[in-house]
């Protein structure tokens, strides 16, 4: 029988409902926990890692590096993983694993739930059913498993917070769904470029590789920005920024509300400046608009189809791990773990 280690992070999926809403409670989740795990014990022998025990909320880059270090104490001891966690920055979390680790050749699968184990109309027991039997499968990506439906990690987003199907990935299609069988769409996996190989070899060649740089910033462009505040940012202490501009990568042009000098300025400050959509679908193209064209001509980069979590961990990875600026600008446009499409 396989081995699975299942890493607690926290996440409502642990939390117990109170008179005063949903909280945290290591006790009567340990409790609660360990009853299930008989019945998981079908699918695979497991063990239990208590990492971490947050609201996902308050989980930051040192947390990853965490997740990290714990997945390659045990790499060797366990077939897969299953990382319980809030839903909140899952997509943020297994984003920043997937850049974290190389020739990762077993599973290692993320979930949560809406709603907390103990409660009755839970979605977290299917969760955890449908995540264990994942991490017994040959899938050596870092995926999400939620309601039903397998997505890479990198690719994922938070598209609901009430509905119980949580995560999509608005440009990539599904690794697996889940019915009474499991579908496991084969043909979706491992489309980057170093491929790992499978199994027993894979982990052979597998290397950890944590540590993320926190200094950007991100910024959203809406109607009416004050752009003068822009002005009043110090960029000294920053190594990138994100603009969450609209469409394929515009933003305003026309003074007062115009971004350019604010772009030129951290382009000239040496900031990796990247521009990324409001909209989730499809991918960013600087040369479609005269804002996309004059914010490319001054060095901006486009963040192509990837979502805002995986540019994220991506530039804070890059960030940590390189100081050539051209380099990092060379591999943020790459496709480093399958985050993007390559046109
Ligand atoms: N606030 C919770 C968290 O991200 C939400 C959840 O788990 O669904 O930890």
């Amino acid at each position: 029988m396989k081995k699975v280690l299942m890493i607690q992070t926290g996440g409502t999926i642990a939390m117990q409902a109170k008179k005063e809403g949903i909280s945290l409670d290591p006790e009567r989740w340990s409790e609660q926990l360990y009853k299930q795990i008989p019945l998981l014990q079908d699918i695979a022998e497991i063990d239990v890692e208590p990492l971490l025990f947050e609201d996902s909320s308050d989980l930051h880059p040192a947390d990853w590096d965490k997740l990290i270090d714990s997945i390659e104490c045990n790499y060797h001891q366990y077939d897969g993983f299953v990382v319980l966690h809030g839903t909140d920055t899952m997509a943020y979390t297994s984003s920043a694993v997937s850049f974290g680790i190389h020739q990762l050749g077993k599973p290692i699968i993320f979930t949560g739930s809406q709603v907390p184990l103990s409660r009755i109309r839970s979605d977290a027991q299917r969760n955890l059913v449908n995540s264990i039997e994942m991490a017994t499968s040959d899938l050596h990506e870092v995926a999400i498993c939620f309601n039903d439906h397998v997505f890479r990690a990198n690719r994922s987003t938070k598209m609901s917070i009430g509905d119980f199907d949580a995560f999509s990935t608005p440009n990539y299609p599904e690794l697996a769904e889940i019915g009474l069988e499991i579908d496991y769409h084969r043909k979706n996996w491992f489309d980057w470029t170093i491929k790992p190989k499978s199994g027993d070899i894979a982990s052979t060649y597998t290397s950890f590789d944590k540590g993320f740089e926190g200094d950007i910033i991100v910024l959203t462009v809406h109607p009416g920005f004050r752009t003068e505040l822009l002005d009043s940012i110090d960029l000294n202490p920053y190594d990138g920024v994100i603009i969450r501009a609209y469409g394929s990568g515009n933003f305003p042009i026309k003074k007062p509300y115009s971004w350019l000098r604010f772009i030129d300025k951290c382009t000239e400050n040496q900031l990796i400046t990247v521009i990324t959509s409001q909209a989730n679908h499809d991918s960013v193209n600087l040369s479609n608009y005269t804002s996309g064209s004059l914010a490319s001509n001054s060095g901006a980069l486009s963040s192509g189809d990837m979502t805002l979590e995986a540019c994220i961990t991506k530039l804070m990875w890059l960030l940590h791990h390189y100081s050539d600026k051209d380099l990092i600008s060379k591999l943020f446009q790459e496709n480093l773990k399958g985050e993007k499409s390559i046109s």
